[in-house]
Formats: C-alpha cells, structure tokens, sequence
C-alpha cells in the first residue's frame, strides 16, 4: 500500500533535516529521503555540512591551528614546545570521529521525533507522489500532501583542471589528504578555497591560490577584505588575482597548471590542486519531466520568497534555491517552510544572514558594505576599533584586525557590521541580534560590554561612530 505522509523531505542537510524536525514537532507526518553513503557504505544524514562542509573543515583548521601555535605562538607566552609534529591521519580521524557523532546525532534526533527515514534516491513526480529508489534499484512511491526539495549542492568542475581525487581534488578531497603535500595550489579564492588553503598552510604546505577575479572578497567590505588580504599573504598564502586557470597536466604525483595573468601565459607546478571555483545546484534525476517544478535561468530550482515552487504544496529551500549557500541559511529556510505548512505565518529575514570566513583571524559580517550603501545613495556613518586596542585581544597576544560598524547618518540604525579578527563570527553574531531589533549605534554603545572582552572592540566600534569612542581616538570629533 502507498505510504502517504503530511510532509516528504528530499535530501537530509541543513536544509532538509531541520525542516524535517521541525514540521514532526509542528505534529505533521513527515518522512525524509536521503541517499548519501560514507566511507563504510551506510546512509549518513547532515548533507554537504555535516559530512564534506562546515564541520569537517572546522575540524581540520582548529587542529591544525593549534599546531600553528604550538610551533609559532607558544614562545611569546614563555612556553617553549620543541619537536612539535603533526600526525595527518590522526588530524584526519580526528575529523571523521566528530563527523560521525553528528551524522549519527541526526539518525537520533528522527528518530526523537518521529521522523520517517526512507533511504534511496528520491525523485518528484506529478501530483507531489515522490518515488524512493533504494541501492538495491527497487522503487517505491510515497504519497506527500507537501514536499520539500532539499537537494543541495556540489562542487563546480571546470575543465582546465578535471578532478581526479588523486593529485586534482575538489573540496571533499582537500578533507582527506594523507600527508602535507610540499606545494599545493588552490583554485579559487572564495571561502572554501581560502579556509582549506589555511589548513595545508599551517601544516606546512607552501599554498599558491590561483583567482581569476581582480578584486579580493568582492561580497566583502572593501576595507575588511584588504586587510584580509593583507594578513593572509603575511602568513604565506600566495594570493595570485587575475590569475584565470586555463589548463593542468597531472604526470605521475604532480600537476602543472597553466594560467594566464596580467604578464601572460604562466606555469606552475604543484604536489596537490585544489579546486574551489565554487558549487552548483544538485537537480540531477530530481524532477520528473511532469512533475510541474521549473528551474531558474542558472540552473537553481525557482521559488519565490517563501519558498514555493511553481507547483502549489512544493517547496524548495538551501543550495538548490536562490541566495547564499549556507547552512544557517538552508535551515532557517526549513525552519520556516516548515512553519508555514503547518499554517503558522512565518517569514525569513535575507537581509540579516551572517557570512563568515573561518580564517585565522576570521572575517565575517552581517549587513550591508560600505561600498553598497554608497551605491544606493545613503548617508552613513562608520565606526571602527582596532583589536590592536583591546586589552582582551592583547593578553591572547591576538591582535590582528578590526571591528567596524556602519550606522545610518540620519536614524543612527545599524546597517552593517564587518570583522576581521579573533572570534569574528561570534562578535558579529552579536551585531545580527542587535540589528534584528533594529538597533541605533548609540544603543549599541550604551550597553553594558563585560570587561575584559573581545566583545568591548563591538561596544567601541558603535561608540566610534558618533564620535564616542573612549580606547581609541576618534575620527570624528563629537
Ligand atoms: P546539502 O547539505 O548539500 O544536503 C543535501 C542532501 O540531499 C545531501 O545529503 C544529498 O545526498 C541529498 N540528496 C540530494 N539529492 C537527493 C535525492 N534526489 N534523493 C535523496 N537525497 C538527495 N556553510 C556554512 O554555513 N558554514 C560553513 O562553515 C560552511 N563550510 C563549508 C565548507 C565546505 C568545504 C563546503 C563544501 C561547504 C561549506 N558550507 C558552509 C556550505 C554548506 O555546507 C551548505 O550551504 C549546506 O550544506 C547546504 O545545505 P542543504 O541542506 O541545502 O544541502
Ligand atoms: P566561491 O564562489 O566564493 O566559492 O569562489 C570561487 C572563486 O573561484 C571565484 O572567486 C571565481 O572567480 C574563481 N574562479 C572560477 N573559475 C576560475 C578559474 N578558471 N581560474 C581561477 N579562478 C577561478
């Protein structure tokens, strides 16, 4: 007999797990379908993120900035650390361990809330029936009163360097590798090309990353960006922009890329090439030629902003959908589909999505730039406060950045918050909450910041745009 549920997720992510959760909690009958098997061949949950992402990444840059450390930053506080090594396959199974507890913590929480896992490859057909195909090639096909397609993404190929997992890799590999390799290239200077980069960086790798654009972080702030830029060639990345990559050829366990350059033709030869030209939708096999979903001009399932389909009752959120691949995004967006289906009046906020590079320091921020609010015409003012200035940053000899905060000159409202320093992703954090109550920067400065704090460079930064600011001379005189 047909299976028919109230909710059938495809694809269990950021996006598709929560939202799964959520629409069970919500008291609807909810199955999700997912086909992603690890290394020993079982069904594991948590997408792109939990598996090949977010946490694997992070894993591998905490290790291997506390081997960083332990080599280059313990002196300074007295400590001296000799014959520091770094073992990679215990860096690596390391990883795999933390992956594996949350993949399994996500089978845990379905089955916590009564979520339906149905292990295959899910494909919507007409009338949201959405048909299952197990390993073993059987089908079945499951009834949905709503659907979700929350299929994800996956790494762009580019033919100049086709990815053979060996000496090409793409990001999933650059997770994996078994040793430091001696010189490794990176094509693409977006977040993952720059975290993955960093990894092989501190562990010893001499790291060339190959970009095609002119500009640095182009989504960032233009101040940000150039100290980003900056500070990561001083800690040896090799930042080549207007570097295009127009060929490679692997011989043996090397591979010479060819690119061109504002000097023309050039060569360089490599242990390892990452490739991190950024992602695509996953579509593949997804729709069937009747189901009724349409896609954009770029390939992405087309919604509207509340996530619907062209088809009423299917929805599409994450990767597969317009905006930043994030997870935070793909789960809220799962959050609130959920939400809506079960007939409560939920609604996303695009503007406040948090972006962070998990460098060291980080870089993140939330908002608007300098430069785009330029563009459109409005009157700002801008605070900044250097971490160079702050007693907390200083006593963890991490001082490197700033902490800047852009305010409407006519309202005072908070429009962007831009970091590049220690814990950046949580300073900005705190920026986001702010600025979702629609905070004034004088707000801001008149709260209470725990001393001694990374977070008082925020506090000092919101002071500084009225001219406030007490730790650092201001620009502005008030
Ligand atoms: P995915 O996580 O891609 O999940 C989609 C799932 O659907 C997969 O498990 C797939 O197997 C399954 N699936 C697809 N088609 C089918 C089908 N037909 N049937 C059954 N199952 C199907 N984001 C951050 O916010 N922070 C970070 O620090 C961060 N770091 C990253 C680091 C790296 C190296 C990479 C590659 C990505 C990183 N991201 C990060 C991006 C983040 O991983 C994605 O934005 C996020 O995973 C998107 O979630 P999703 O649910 O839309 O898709
Ligand atoms: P992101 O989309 O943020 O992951 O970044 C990917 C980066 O790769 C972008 O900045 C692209 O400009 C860059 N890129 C894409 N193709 C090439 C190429 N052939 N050579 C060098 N850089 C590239």
């Amino acid at each position: 007999m047909t299976q028919k549920f109230d909710v059938v997720v495809i694809g269990a992510g950021p996006g598709g797990y929560v939202a799964a959760i959520k629409a069970a909690q919500l008291g609807l009958k909810t199955a999700c379908i997912e086909q992603y098997r690890d290394k020993e061949g079982k069904i594991a949950l948590g997408g792109t993120c939990l598996n090949v992402g977010c946490i694997p990444s992070k894993a591998l840059l905490d290790s291997s900035y506390k081997y960083h450390e332990a080599k280059e930053g313990f002196k300074v506080h007295g400590i001296e650390a000799s014959g520091v090594t770094i073992d990679v396959g215990a860096m690596v199974g390391r990883k795999n361990t933390i992956v594996k507890n949350l993949t399994g913590g996500v089978s845990t929480l379905f089955k916590a809330n009564g979520v339906t896992l149905l292990e295959g490859h899910g494909k919507l057909l007409a009338n949201k029936q959405v048909e299952v195909t197990g390993a073993d090639g059987n089908s079945e096909i499951v009834e949905a009163a709503h659907v979700i397609l929350a299929s994800g993404s996956r790494p762009i190929d580019i033919p100049p360097a086709p990815v053979d997992q060996k000496v090409i890799v793409d990001s999933t590999g650059a997770l994996d590798f078994q040793a430091v390799p001696k010189r490794l290239g990176v094509i693409g200077a977006g977040v993952i090309g720059l975290e993955l980069g960093s990894v092989w960086a501190r562990l010893g790798a001499e790291v060339t990353v190959l970009e095609a654009l002119d500009k640095f972080l182009p989504a960032a702030d233009e101040q940000i960006a150039k100290e980003a830029f900056k500070v990561l060639t001083k800690q040896g990345l090799k930042i080549r922009l207007g570097a295009r990559v127009t060929g490679s050829e692997v011989q043996g366990e090397q591979v010479t890329v060819n690119f061109t350059d504002a000097n023309g033709e050039q060569k360089e030869t490599f242990d390892k090439l990452i490739v991190a030209v950024g992602r695509r939708p996953v579509t593949t096999d997804l729709l069937a030629p009747n189901s009724g979903v349409d896609l954009d001009e770029r390939g992405y399932i087309f919604v509207n902003d509340h996530c619907e389909t062209s088809v009423p009752g299917v929805y599409a959120i994450g990767d597969v959908v317009r905006g930043l691949m994030l997870a935070h995004k793909a789960s809220e967006e799962g959050v609130v589909v959920a939400e809506r289906i079960a007939g409560h009046k939920a609604q996303m906020n695009y503007d406040l999505i948090p972006a962070v590079i998990y460098t060291h320091p980080e870089v993140a921020w939330v908002g608007k730039t300098e430069q785009a609010l330029k563009a459109e015409g409005v009157e700002i003012n801008v605070g900044t406060f250097p971490f160079a200035a702050s007693g907390r940053a200083m006593a963890a000899n991490d001082t490197t950045g700033l902490v800047k905060v852009i305010a409407d000159a006519k309202t005072d409202r908070v429009l962007g918050v831009h970091v590049i320093g220690p814990s950046a992703a949580e300073l900005v954090q705190q920026g986001a909450i702010a600025m979702e109550f629609g905070t004034s920067a004088e707000d801001l400065g008149m709260m209470v910041f725990s001393h001694p704090t990374l977070s008082e460079a925020l506090h000092e930064a919101a002071l500084a745009v009225n001219g406030q600011a007490i730790h650092v001379a201001n620009r502005k005189k008030r």
